[in-house]
């Protein structure tokens, strides 16, 4: 005969025992700000407000933003998101992602007479311009950043080839050799670790006093701002989750931050139906940051499933107040 549960045995229905264990507690360290970043928000609504302004569908080279969830939520509205020009039939409007293009993209869609709508931050678009004024100047352009990534090969398109060089890191930074050491400049990608740039500037600037540099750093608000608010918590953190996409930089960012500011256990989730809960364990303090490119309705779904497993408390930890909007291109303005 099959043995009966303990509960039932001790006269407890399993309904009840069920309904009655206790949740274990879990406090969420929320940090603030995080997730979406102004130009993220810019490049969301230039592609709204041209789906809205020329009909569907509106064509998008790359993804707009470095997130599934917005991308599919964009495709729903009517955008159509391509790798190249060449998949834009002539007579739609095709929208530059967030991230910046070489020149040769708006020089193609201008040869095609194709409508396009730039949706480049104007952070990356400052960095474009800096790095021209050096080359204006007759100085080589050391680049710091990360091969492949869209920013980098939109910044590195900005001049003829040869004229911007990449360097990833400090080893790379300690052996890179230049024509003339005297014509220097660097420039950085947006969204990289403040940390390890800090030292990679050091690095060119030991070996190349001459150089020169942005007066602040290239690394925009956003990134510096979403770094800081994940080293207040992960000190006090048994595990931290970052909501984003593997292929945004800004994110993998704030997951390399955590682990270096003492939160070891630091994992990037693109939504909570991916969490693993196994992972979590025992912890009883939860960080929770977003990059620049994740909503935050993702950062309440996975509040939301914590909910359901945990007896939850929120603490969200502030470190600073953004109020960065930036402009709509004047085409898609009223
Ligand atoms: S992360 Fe920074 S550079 Fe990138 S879109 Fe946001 S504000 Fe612009």
């Amino acid at each position: 005969m099959a043995r009966r549960p303990a509960s039932e045995r001790a006269g407890i229905p399993l309904n009840v025992f069920f309904m009655t264990t206790p949740k274990k507690p879990l406090t969420i360290l929320l940090a603030s700000p995080r997730g979406f970043c102004a130009g993220v928000d810019r490049a969301i609504q230039i592609v709204e407000r041209a789906i809205e302004r020329y009909g569907r569908p509106v064509y998008v080279r790359h993804e707009i933003v470095h997130n599934r969830f917005v991308v599919e939520n964009l495709e729903a509205k009517g955008a159509i998101f391509v790798d190249e020009l060449d998949e834009v039939p002539d007579d739609r409007p095709v929208v530059f992602s967030a991230h910046g293009v070489p020149k040769s993209v708006p020089a193609e869609a201008g040869r095609r007479n194709l409508l396009y709508v730039d949706a480049t931050c104007p952070l990356v678009s400052k960095v474009h311009r800096e790095s021209e004024r050096h080359a204006a100047s007759g100085r080589t352009v050391i680049l710091i950043g990360h091969a492949g990534h869209p920013e980098v090969i939109g910044t590195m398109g900005q001049l003829p080839p040869g004229v911007v060089l990449l360097v990833e890191d400090v080893e790379q930074a300690e052996q890179i050799e230049v024509a003339d050491p005297l014509n220097l400049a660097y420039a950085t990608q947006t969204t990289l670790s403040v940390d390890d740039t800090t030292e990679i500037v050091a690095a060119l600037r030991r070996r190349f006093p001459a150089i020169q540099g942005p007066k602040l750093e290239d690394i925009c608000y956003a990134t510096t701002n979403r770094q800081a608010a994940v080293k207040a918590i992960a000190g006090r953190c048994d595990a931290l989750v970052v909501i984003g996409a593997p292929n945004s930089s800004n994110s993998m960012r704030l997951v390399e931050v955590a682990a270096n500011y003492g939160c070891a256990r630091s994992r990037l989730v693109q939504r909570a139906a991916d969490m693993d809960w196994a992972w979590l364990g025992d912890a009883q303090r939860l960080g929770i940051t977003a990059g620049a490119s994740a909503p935050e309705l993702l950062v309440d779904e996975l509040i939301e499933a914590c909910r359901a497993r945990y007896d939850v408390t929120v603490e969200e930890v502030r470190t600073t107040e953004e109020s960065v909007v930036f402009k709509l291109p004047r085409a898609l303005v009223a």
